[in-house]
């Protein structure tokens, strides 16, 4: 379902990537109902499979078949994906504040949270890690691996004796003897009797089967205190631990406490319906929730199973009908990862072990992983087949920006606009306007959407267009807005004007801007603009004043381009889409202002790519440029994205240029020809100043680089 195509009518909004509302996401791109726009919020941009995190903890399947990357999922229904959390909810205004300050409308919601596995015990928040939220206790697991000394054998503690302890401890003893790591210690620890929800067979029968791995399960022990190098129990006993995981809960998370709604013990409380109690518009699915039975513990197979009645209800509910049960199954089958060929087998009070129930539960996992796959296969053969909206496959961003060479020949017909006021000349970043002894900048961009959130789509737009203002060496003073929104309900639209507004004032006012004017119009998509003024006493930065012996200067990586082209086409890991959009969000005036002092000539690098902008420089200051190509500093992603050789919209125009690029390395080159959105400042600086310039931007937080030099000869780069 793509954005464009829909008239929104009300928000439905998704709190929560759990297994429930990630399959309702899998229901609705089949059979959607066009009238509600869909949001999820997730604190990351991945949703862990539980079923998969035992293999994941013991290396035997990969990220991508334990993870759904939610920008994928989204672009497949057309959401808009938030990366946040949501920390209250607010009934009466149907508003929920997120932790970042964002305030997001609702009309329906679904609540997924999940529970958290946090201990109330002195010292765990610093020095002990949880195993919920699945994707952070992976990270920490994989951080912790590879600072393991193979010396000093590792002791890893285990707060609580549960199925989810047994089960990671047998994956952690796969991934250590499988990492080579053979001397080591794993140890549960257990307030009362171990596996105590089973019976008393199968209780003896994962007892066996921990001591047969020497894995030490110590009963009726309570824990005190987590320290930097162990635990302190209840009886005062110290236990060294070098890394302490809590499989303790599940506990409630916070949400409805604080928000005052109908919960038992922290757990939202529905009806047989799922909505929650007293709450008209929302519903509660997964552990969050407390159903009105006791079978239903918290589990994901019942949030798996609670996801068509999920998906019935929101339809019915949005049309009035009346809403259908959930009718739990009393027991389930539980397979735990005994070894990487057997499995343990778990029901109706047995317990035994095979290689078939490994093969069993592999199918039943990679089954649920696969059908979140199979979901971007087919829109992306569709989008190839044509059978898509074709427009899909055009770029956002910069890269849907017209090509330079078209430009430069239309400009041409602007020759007779010299004024004695004009003190700039076509290929500047900026206009300059001489007022008296001051100067007036100005310039104006405007971004095709590159995300379905309308707000971090107008925060990136307004960093990208003040990036020409930067460039000049000026101080941005005035904005006036551009905005074309898709035909949605009047309330949609005054929703999407507001987020539009407020993404852009959550730059403006930082930097001192007012937002005086502007126009809106409706159209077939978003595309937010920014026209804005600059102010210097000076004269402001042209790029035809870089010189012999200048080194080049970039303050961010490269690669926007690839990696937003990669993610219309569902290539590309979510984390990296995730840092590459906190990367584009951030200001660069800091910096600029530091460039600004010593630089002889400076520009932001946007759509025409590095060999583009480079080129302007070096042209209209005539010099000759050469490039370190191995310096030139890339996001993460960028090239596994390169060599499946995906590139953006504009790339086969901007590499007309590459006649006057001059390629003399063996890489892959095609990152100097790819355009970026909200990209980095490209400064040429005398060589006395650049040790000065990478200080002052690590204070800073940027990470500028040294990629190459000026120096004698026709305006042309030499890539080494
Ligand atoms: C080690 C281990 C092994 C397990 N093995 C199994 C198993 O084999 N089979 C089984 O059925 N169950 C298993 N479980 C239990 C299972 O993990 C949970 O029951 C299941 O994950 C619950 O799913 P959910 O849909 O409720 O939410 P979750 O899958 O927990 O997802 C909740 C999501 O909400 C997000 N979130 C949290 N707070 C907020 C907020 N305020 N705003 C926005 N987003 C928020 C989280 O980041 C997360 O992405 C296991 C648990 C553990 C710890």
């Amino acid at each position: 379902m793509n954005s464009e195509e829909s008239f929104f009518e009300r928000d439905l909004v998704l709190i929560g990537a759990g297994h429930t509302n990630c399959l309702f996401m899998k229901m609705w791109a089949m059979k959607s109902n066009p009238s509600l726009r869909v949001t999820l919020i997730n604190p990351d941009p991945i949703s862990s499979y539980t079923g998969m995190l035992p293999s994941l903890v013991a290396g035997l399947c990969t990220k991508a078949d334990a993870q759904i990357n939610l920008f994928g999922l989204c672009r497949a229904i057309g959401a808009r994906l938030i990366i946040d959390s949501v920390e209250k909810i607010d009934r009466k205004k149907c508003q929920l504040i997120c932790k970042t300050g964002r305030i997001v409308n609702y009309d329906l919601l679904s609540i997924n949270i999940g529970s958290s596995s946090i201990p109330l015990i002195n010292g765990f928040k610093e020095f002990g890690c949880s195993v919920r939220p699945l994707a952070a206790f992976q990270e920490r697991w994989e951080k912790f691996l590879q600072s393991v000394n193979v010396k000093s054998p590792p002791v890893i503690c285990i707060i609580g004796g549960g199925l989810a302890s047994i089960e990671l401890s047998f994956a952690m003893d796969i991934r250590l003897k499988k990492t080579k790591i053979e001397r080591f210690k794993i140890k549960i620890f257990e307030r009362g009797k171990a596996f105590g929800k089973l019976s008393s067979n199968q209780q003896r029968y994962l007892k066996s089967k921990a001591k047969l791995r020497k894995i030490e399960i110590i009963e009726n022990a309570i824990i005190k205190e987590v320290l930097n190098n162990g635990l302190i129990k209840k009886n005062g006993e110290f236990v060294h631990a070098d890394f302490v995981v809590s499989c303790i809960g599940p506990n409630p998370n916070d949400l409805f406490k604080t928000s005052k709604i109908e919960n038992k013990d922290g757990y939202g409380s529905v009806d047989k319906t799922l909505r929650v109690i007293g709450f008209e518009n929302a519903f509660a699915v997964g552990d969050c929730a407390n159903f009105p039975s006791q079978v239903v513990d918290k589990s994901g197979v019942y949030a798996v199973r609670q996801a068509p009645i999920l998906y019935k209800n929101i339809l019915k509910l949005s049309r009035n009908e009346e809403l259908v049960q959930f009718k739990p199954q009393s027991d389930y089958l539980k397979l735990i990862v005994y070894d990487s060929t057997s499995a343990i087998f778990l029901r109706n009070g047995l317990a035994f072990s095979a290689k078939w129930v490994w093969s069993l539960k592999n199918f039943i996992d990679k089954k649920f992983i696969k059908n979140f796959k199979k979901l971007s296969e087919m829109i992306t053969r569709d989008m190839a087949n044509g059978r898509n909206n074709s427009k899909k496959m055009l770029c956002g961003g910069c890269g849907s920006k017209v090509g330079n060479v078209i430009l430069e020949s239309s400009l041409k017909k602007l020759s007779n606009t010299k004024s004695r006021h004009i003190v700039s000349k076509i290929g500047d970043d900026a206009a300059v306007i001489k007022i008296n002894s001051s100067f007036q900048s100005l310039t104006t961009d405007h971004l095709r959407s590159f995300t379905n959130d309308a707000w971090l789509q107008s925060k990136i737009t307004a960093i990208h267009a003040l990036g020409d203002i930067w460039a000049m060496g000026s101080a941005p003073n005035f904005a006036l807005t551009n905005i074309v929104i898709p035909e949605s309900s009047n309330k949609i639209q005054k929703r999407t004007v507001e987020e539009i507004i407020d993404g852009a004032n959550s730059v403006f006012m930082a930097e001192g801007v007012k937002i005086v004017g502007g126009h809106t119009s409706l159209g077939k998509e978003t595309v937010i603009g920014f026209t804005l003024g600059g102010f210097s006493k000076s004269q402001p930065k042209t790029v035809d004043k870089a010189c012999v012996g200048d080194q080049i200067i970039l303050t961010k990586p490269l690669g926007s381009g690839v990696l937003l082209a990669g993610e219309m086409r569902f290539e590309g890991e979510g984390q990296d889409l995730k840092n590459l959009f906190d990367a584009m969000s951030r200001s660069q005036s800091s910096i600029a202002e530091v460039l600004s002092r010593v630089a002889n000539a400076m520009t932001d690098v946007t759509g025409f790519g590095l060999a583009g902008h480079l080129l302007n420089i070096v042209s209209k200051s005539n010099v000759a440029a050469k490039l370190f190509f191995d310096q030139i500093p890339l996001y993460s992603g960028v090239n596994d994205l390169i060599a499946k050789h995906i590139r953006s919209s504009i790339f086969d125009n901007n590499y007309m240029y590459s006649e006057k690029v001059i390629i003399k390395t063996t890489a892959n080159t095609d990152i100097l020809f790819d355009p970026q959105t909200s990209g980095p400042l490209l400064a040429t600086i005398p060589i006395g100043k650049v040790r000065g310039v990478i200080t002052a931007g690590k204070e800073l937080g940027f990470e500028c680089k040294v990629i190459g030099e000026l120096t004698n000869g026709k305006p042309y780069i030499e890539v080494l």
